[in-house]
């Protein structure tokens, strides 16, 4: 009886280190909470039964009851341990697979897992009949801001240039680094029209902030602008090759248009195929 005691204290340790990882308001901490109190009703009622039949004359069958206490308190202290055990695992799970698909300088997601999802995007617009759309921006004259403030500032830059598209765009839109200062915005539900206006806002509010370079010698603002292409899913665009490279055609004549632009896809900007 003594040592279920001990047991069930030691089930104590991992089922409160549990509790203390829970999130406050998660419905689950109160019920590990009502576990941890039935864990100390057993312990007082285990040294409870062990006071009143203290030094008593007990016969072989006597001991029944006691090996089923033991037992419990055997089977509480693995079930907290395994508890404890299986969360940390999951917590180093989702830790690994938010690295996996988060771009490590912007904080946005990457490029695989901007591929992933455009390809379930477009298969639940299709699906569903919805609309969905994609923008593509490209930072101007991005290596003269290399070449005049250096390659670490350039990075701070497209930090900060990350904060304010994540700043502008809804929760329910998708940001992620297409590669180099290129950036992506995948739109569910929303037609070009909305789409377009999202990205003029965008555009004017990437012209009108200051980027502040951390260099200490250098008391300059840095101001950018950024040219960005428009494309919306519709019954040719089949595939996500297809609208991403509907949008980077769009881009292109941003930047050819003299940059600082937003640029819808257009019939005339040439008939694209995956082999194009
Ligand atoms: P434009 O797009 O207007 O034609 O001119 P640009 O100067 O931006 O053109 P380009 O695409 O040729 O240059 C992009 C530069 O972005 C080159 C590359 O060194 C820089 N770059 C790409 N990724 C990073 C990065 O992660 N950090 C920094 N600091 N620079 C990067
Ligand atoms: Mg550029
Ligand atoms: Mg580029």
């Amino acid at each position: 009886m003594v040592t279920g005691i001990f047991l069930l204290i030691a089930a104590l340790f991992p089922i409160q280190r549990l509790i203390r990882q829970l999130p406050e308001g998660a419905s689950l901490k109160p019920k590990w909470q009502v576990l941890n109190g039935l864990i100390i009703f057993f312990i007082i009622g285990y040294a409870a039964y062990t006071i009143a039949n203290w030094q008593k004359e007990i016969s072989s069958a006597d001991l029944v009851v006691p090996a089923l206490f033991f037992g419990g308190a055997v089977f509480v202290l693995l079930v907290g341990r395994l508890a404890y055990q299986t969360a940390s695992d999951m917590k180093k799970m989702a830790l690994l697979e938010c690295e996996n698909i988060t771009d490590p300088l912007i904080g946005i997601y990457n490029r695989r897992y901007l591929d992933r999802i455009l390809v379930e995007e477009i298969k639940r617009a299709h699906r569903y009949g919805s609309d969905l759309s994609i923008l593509l921006l490209d930072v101007d004259f991005f290596k003269k801001i290399n070449d005049t403030y250096g390659h670490s500032t350039g990075d701070i830059v497209l930090k900060q240039l990350g904060q304010i598209i994540l700043d502008e765009v809804r929760e329910t839109d998708m940001v992620a680094r297409y590669g180099g200062e290129e950036i992506a915005i995948i739109f569910p539900e929303t037609p070009v029209s909305k789409a377009l206006s999202l990205a003029e806002r965008l555009r004017r509010q990437v012209a009108r902030a200051d980027f502040v370079p951390p260099d200490i010698h250098s008391d300059r603002e840095i101001s950018l602008t950024i040219s960005i292409g428009v494309a919306g899913l519709d019954d040719e665009t089949t595939s996500a090759s297809l609208l991403l490279e509907k949008a980077d055609k769009a881009l292109y004549a941003a930047k050819q248009a003299g940059r600082n632009r937003v640029v819808a896809w257009q019939e005339f900007m040439g008939p694209s195929s995956p082999n194009s």
